[in-house]
């Protein structure tokens, strides 16, 4: 064998662009319009007159962090994991709680979902299958019970709301899947569920094999930070950190670690700003509905539409021409769909406007 063939290729994902022109309306990669929680700014300026704190390696269990979440989410601080961003913290669970899959018991997520899932799970070479959704991008709760489909699996992972699409699956079909899986692993991955969805948090004091995922990215306005957590049973978390560990324990620097602490202490901040941008979403959504637009109904901060009288390419490259930025996959059943961010009020009525002008209505 050459060294070449020694090497673990993998076919990488693909982050939406980050355009290096000023002056543009960024609605591609669902950040936040808004600034962060005023605290944030207030722990840079402090950490900038106190860089001698960079001295020395930071908290490894981010303890500060951890007991912010834990007073916000009513939690004991064991049942909290911290990483830098909810990828990092997805990218471990895929390698402590799926790796041991098979053919016979592949790992389960839908067939339109984040488009990172089959990436981590071909990079640990994990078997997965994955699961159409319905036509209406709904998931069938039943496609992923053994005791339905006569299938055993290694674990099931879905964003709720899912992504691209922006719908939510109702509490009681998350509970359907978790309760209906008492041998794997349920991970439901919340990266949107702050802007009007239910989290499956409250499932936690029934089911030990429940790992909820969230971000710092989004409602929180800390992309740039790369701050994410899990939450879920002791014993989970547990095993989490067990595998970061043996991996890398310094993973959150400590000015994330600082500036995730401000944020997460600022409860009223983030209900407030969250709040803000799910009314302009649902402004945005009557908006396109005038216009002939076509959508699941969003509850995150984006929201996934085609027009029938254009191709979602057609209508990309009209927004980009008017710089705006706006996302779109190219896999066939959804290529004609833009996924739009939610930005201000004022950005989302420039692509109202532009909108108009480009279908000439
Ligand atoms: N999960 C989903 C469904 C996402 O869309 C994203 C954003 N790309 C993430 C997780 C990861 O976000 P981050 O690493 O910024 O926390």
């Amino acid at each position: 064998m050459s060294w070449e063939e020694k090497i673990r290729k993998v076919e990488p994902y693909v982050a939406g662009e980050q355009p290096k022109e000023k002056n543009i309306i960024k609605l591609n990669t669902n950040e936040c319009p808004y600034p962060p929680a005023p605290g944030v700014e207030e722990a840079v300026r402090s950490l900038a007159k106190d860089s001698g704190a960079l001295r020395l390696y930071p908290d490894m269990d981010a303890t500060p962090l951890v007991k912010a979440l834990a007073a916000q989410y009513g939690v004991d601080p064991d049942q909290i994991f911290v990483g830098v961003g909810s990828d990092d913290v997805l990218a471990l669970c895929f390698l402590t709680f799926f790796s041991a899959g098979s053919e016979q018991e592949p790992l389960l997520f839908p067939d339109i979902t984040y488009s990172f899932y089959d990436v981590w799970a071909n990079l640990y070479r994990i078997p997965f299958r994955q699961v159409p959704l319905r036509d209406d991008f709904s998931i069938n709760p039943d496609d992923y019970i053994p005791a339905v489909t006569g299938q055993k699996n290694c674990g099931i992972i879905f964003p709720n709301p899912n992504a691209p699409t922006g719908l939510e699956l109702a509490q009681e079909e998350v509970e359907k899947i978790i309760a209906g899986n008492p041998d794997s692993i349920v991970i439901v991955d919340e990266a949107y569920v702050d802007f009007g969805a239910q989290t499956a948090l409250p499932l936690l004091e029934k089911y030990e094999n429940l790992l909820v995922v969230q971000t710092f990215s989004k409602s929180r306005a800390m992309a740039g930070a790369r701050v994410g957590f899990a939450i879920g049973s002791k014993k989970l978390i547990g095993y989490l950190k067990d595998v970061k560990f043996s991996f890398n324990s310094y993973t959150m620097n400590l000015p994330s670690i600082r500036i995730g602490t401000a944020s997460a202490e600022d409860v009223e901040w983030f209900r407030e700003t969250t709040g803000k941008i799910a009314s302009t979403r649902e402004r945005f959504k009557k908006e396109l509905t005038a216009l002939g637009f076509e959508f699941p109904d969003s509850k995150s901060n984006f929201v996934f539409a085609r027009h029938p009288d254009m191709s979602g390419a057609d209508l990309q490259a009209a927004l980009r021409a008017r710089r705006i930025v706006v996302r779109r996959f190219n896999k066939p059943a959804i290529c004609d769909y833009l996924r739009i961010t939610i930005g201000t009020d004022e950005q989302m009525d420039k692509v109202v406007e532009a909108l108009k002008e480009i279908l000439g209505r």
